[in-house]
Formats: structure tokens, C-alpha cells, sequence
């Protein structure tokens, strides 16, 4: 018997809270489903949900059932709304990555092959063709929103332009970060890839001078593609 969306919901969120993305009750995980889309309840632990903490709301924002949803409903329609290829968001606070977002800086260095074939210019836009991507050796990497109160229709503007730019990864200043792809499942995947650069990252300046991957060595990394 195929899995229901609830379940697939409750799995993933089980997922990245064991992947230490969301501490507490931080972050936030949403799916379309329906003639709307269903979302973590407010102020729930996404290690510890069940069915009863799924709200459920229709494409203008509108409760469709009683539970309480998460506080960052604006921000999940916003981007369901400007990307109808989006399917399934997911928001998280994992240290790593929200130091980047303290700092102001964004996730875009070329240091890992893996990082530069995900995020790349061909993976941020649809807009972008082929043909730019192999004349463009820089990569574009994780862009940041500026900050905005958490909750606020500001702060969902501010992330769903990015999304509507063609980027499927947004870091939120001084918060977290959110994410967004076709499945659930693929949206933690781009999450975890994520949070490994930024770990990377700071084990090696630690252990010692970053090395970027020059010019060459980025465009035969994403000639690698297709
Ligand atoms: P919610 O529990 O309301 O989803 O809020 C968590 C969060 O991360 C707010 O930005
Ligand atoms: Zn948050």
C-alpha cells in the first residue's frame, strides 16, 4: 500500500529533527496535498509530531481543519504560490548553517564538487539555459533574505522573491534557513548536502587555509553534467 501524505510528512520531519536541524521546536515542514497544502502545527517538535499536529490549508491561506499551523504558513504559500514546481518546504535552524546567517554571509564558495553539481547557475533558474552554464564559471551558491521579524509577511516576501529568482535553497538573516524541492525526500537530501558544506567548512578553517576550486576545475565539474 503507497504511503499517505501525512505519513511521508511525519517521516521526513522525524528525519531532519534526528539530522539535528530543527532543535526544540525550531523549523517548520509543509507538502502540497489536495486543493491546498498540509503544515506542521505551531510550536510542535518535528521529532515528536503525529497527525494531530498537521494543519491543513487551502492555496489562499485559509484553515481547512482546526489545528493551529506553524507560525511560517506565510512564508511556505508565498513560495508554493510564485513556484507551482515546488511540491514540499522544509525550514530549519541547524547551527551550522544559521551561522552563516548570523554572519551575513552566504553559502557560495566553490569548495566541494558535490556543492558546485547542486547549486550551481543551471540548478538556480529554469531561465538559465545550458548554453551560460558553460560559459559561466562562477557558482551561484545559496543567496540570503534580508532579515525580517519570524512570521512576518515581510520575511515571507523577502524568501519567496528568492524562490521566484530560481534559487531552491534561501538563507534568512540571523535566523535559519529554508529549502524547497519537488518531494520531500529530495528537499532533505538538498538540506543535508547543505549542512555538510557548512560543517565542512568550519572544520577546515580550523584545521587549516581553505582552498577554493579554481576556474577550470569548476567548469569541468559541471561539464561533468547531463
Ligand atoms: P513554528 O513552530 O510556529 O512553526 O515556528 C518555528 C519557527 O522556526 C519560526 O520561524
Ligand atoms: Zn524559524
Amino acid at each position: 500500500m503507497s504511503e499517505s501524505i501525512e505519513e511521508n510528512l511525519l517521516y521526513w520531519a522525524k528525519r531532519t529533527y534526528d539530522a539535528r536541524m530543527v532543535p526544540g521546536t525550531s523549523g517548520n515542514i509543509s507538502k502540497r496535498g489536495g486543493i491546498g497544502f498540509y503544515i506542521s502545527a505551531s510550536g510542535v517538535c518535528l521529532g515528536d509530531m503525529n497527525v494531530s499536529d498537521l494543519a491543513f490549508l487551502d492555496m489562499e491561506g485559509r484553515p481547512l481543519n482546526m489545528v493551529k499551523p506553524s507560525s511560517e504558513k506565510f512564508m511556505h504559500l508565498k513560495i508554493y504560490q510564485k513556484r507551482p514546481d515546488i511540491e514540499a518546504i522544509i525550514h530549519i535552524h541547524c547551527p551550522y548553517v544559521t551561522s552563516f546567517a548570523v554572519c551575513r554571509k552566504e553559502i557560495n564558495e566553490p569548495i566541494l564538487p558535490e556543492f558546485i553539481v547542486n547549486f550551481d547557475t543551471a540548478q538556480a533558474g529554469a531561465a538559465i539555459g545550458d548554453t551560460m552554464v558553460n560559459d559561466n564559471k562562477a557558482i551561484r551558491g545559496i543567496p540570503s533574505a534580508k532579515y525580517a521579524l519570524p512570521s512576518s509577511m515581510e520575511l515571507a516576501e523577502e524568501v519567496s522573491e528568492h524562490f521566484k529568482a530560481g534559487n531552491n535553497a534561501v538563507l534568512m538573516e540571523n535566523h535559519g534557513l529554508v529549502a524547497g524541492a519537488k518531494t520531500l525526500k529530495e528537499t532533505f537530501y538538498m538540506l543535508e548536502s547543505i549542512q555538510a558544506y557548512a560543517k565542512t567548512y568550519f572544520a577546515a578553517k580550523f584545521l587549516g587555509e581553505i582552498h577554493k576550486l579554481n576556474d577550470e576545475e569548476i567548469l569541468k565539474i559541471k561539464n561533468l553534467k547531463g
